[in-house]
């Protein structure tokens, strides 16, 4: 049997130990700082309601994936679900990613036409009146930004000038990644929710599958059977790596393996050798509402895009339909105590590039943090295991 090392055991690395166990011939030990798999997709309980840490909705527009998870825990569909932002400026609730039709009902309407019209946005973009007119029409517009932006303050005011910039980007992100000025962030191979100015069906992912495990214990069911032929050694933490060699210093045994799939900070492996990797994490407070629900119907979680110190509020029964005279809601709030969202700066992907450039064949640096990608939800963390398992067998 070959040996294999798994380091983290959320979604991708489960999905990883399943994959191996369905290849066979593989033995695997999978390590997990915490005492439980999962991570913040395991179910917890507060005032008699299940939750998760976040949202956890499962979207994705892979059927295959949505099948694979669905065979092992049932999932129920989530489609009805609304988003919404909470613009103060306003004191209206919108749909979020913003929708035209939401637009025409806004008090500045006849502003955002203006600066949504191709002059205002071509000539944002440092474009001269002639090179506009020569443009086909809609080809400013089809840009959409990311071609001719430096930051993310620029992408965005020139996708959707800057009222709906200030009223709904600015001061969101700002928190959400706990800065002071948005042209920081550097990084465009993510666009949050894939869509800027968003037309027709008013929910946000008419295009992916929306859903939540059936199961009172959400995903848990999950972790426990993806993981079942593994040597699962949980709230354990490796001593030290010796990654060209792939070997580890494990419960104090020098260990070496075949392979190695780690889905931890890829700094750590090799004892932050070219610097920290930042990340951004979350406070949740938890708050029973002596009210059956506390949100509208259609509605699981909202954002708040203002002054606020907190970015989300979930309503947990929405997903898992508890039954309940009370509610659970979640307050989400910007914190450096915790590391789950790796920053979207260039300088900082650089740098987790070193690190991720330094592994030797044989080992892998997959899921949201061991690839350093913010973009990495559960569907892409479960597609980052089935991609290396595929490697793997070559
Ligand atoms: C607040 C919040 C809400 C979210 N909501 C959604 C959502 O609604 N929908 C969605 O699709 N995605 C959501 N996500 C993202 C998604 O859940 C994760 O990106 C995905 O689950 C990542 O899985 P992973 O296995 O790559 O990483 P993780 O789940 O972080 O797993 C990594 C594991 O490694 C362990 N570990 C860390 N260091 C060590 C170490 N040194 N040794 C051993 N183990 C270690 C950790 O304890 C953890 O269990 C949310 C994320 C957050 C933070």
């Amino acid at each position: 049997m070959k040996k294999a090392l798994i380091i983290g055991g959320g979604f991708s690395g489960c999905a990883t130990a399943h994959q191996l166990a369905l290849l066979g011939g593989w033995d695997v030990t999978l390590v997990e700082a915490m005492p439980y798999l999962g991570a913040g997709n395991k179910t917890r309980w507060y005032g008699g309601h299940p939750y998760t840490y976040g949202p956890r909705h499962f979207l994705t527009p892979y059927e295959h994936i949505y099948r694979y998870l669905n065979s092992i825990v049932p999932l129920r569909s989530c489609k009805d679900h609304q988003f919404l932002t909470y613009v103060e400026r306003d004191q209206q609730f919108y749909n979020y990613p913003i929708h035209r039709d939401d637009i025409a009902v806004m008090p500045d309407r006849d502003q955002i036409s203006a600066e949504l019209s191709e002059i205002n946005i071509g000539a944002l973009m440092g474009l001269s009146r002639e090179e506009i007119a020569g443009l086909a029409p809609g080809a400013i517009t089809k840009l959409n930004g990311a071609a001719a932006a430096k930051n993310f303050e620029e992408y965005w005011i020139y996708s959707i000038g800057r009222t709906l910039y200030s009223k709904f980007i600015d001061g969101y992100s700002q928190k959400m990644w706990m800065i002071d000025d948005n042209k920081l962030i550097d990084d465009f191979t993510w666009s949050p929710k894939g869509v800027t100015i968003k037309e027709g069906d008013r929910a946000c992912w008419d295009t992916a599958i929306s859903a939540y495990p059936v199961a009172v214990n959400g995903y848990d069911d999950y972790f426990r059977v993806a993981t079942a032929e593994a040597n699962v050694l949980l709230g354990t933490k490796i001593e030290r790596y010796d990654i060209p060699e792939k070997t580890v210093w494990l419960n104090g045994e020098k260990q070496s393996y075949d392979v190695i799939v780690s889905t931890i900070s890829p700094d750590v492996l090799f004892d932050q050798c070219y610097g920290e990797l930042p990340y951004i994490g979350r406070e949740l407070l938890k708050i029973v509402m002596p009210t059956e629900f506390v949100l509208p119907p259609h509605v699981y979680f909202c954002y708040y895009a203002n002054a606020e110190p907190f970015t989300r509020i979930v309503e947990y029964k929405k997903f898992t339909l508890h039954k309940a005279p009370t509610s659970l809601i979640t307050i989400e709030i910007p914190s450096k105590k915790n590391k789950l969202y790796p920053m979207p700066f260039e300088s900082e992907k650089a740098r987790a590039k070193r690190y991720l450039d330094e592994m030797p064949d044989g080992v892998y640096s997959i899921g949201r943090a061991g690839a350093y990608l913010y973009n990495v939800d559960i569907d892409d963390a479960i597609d980052h295991a089935f991609k290396t398992v595929a490697r793997i067998k070559g």
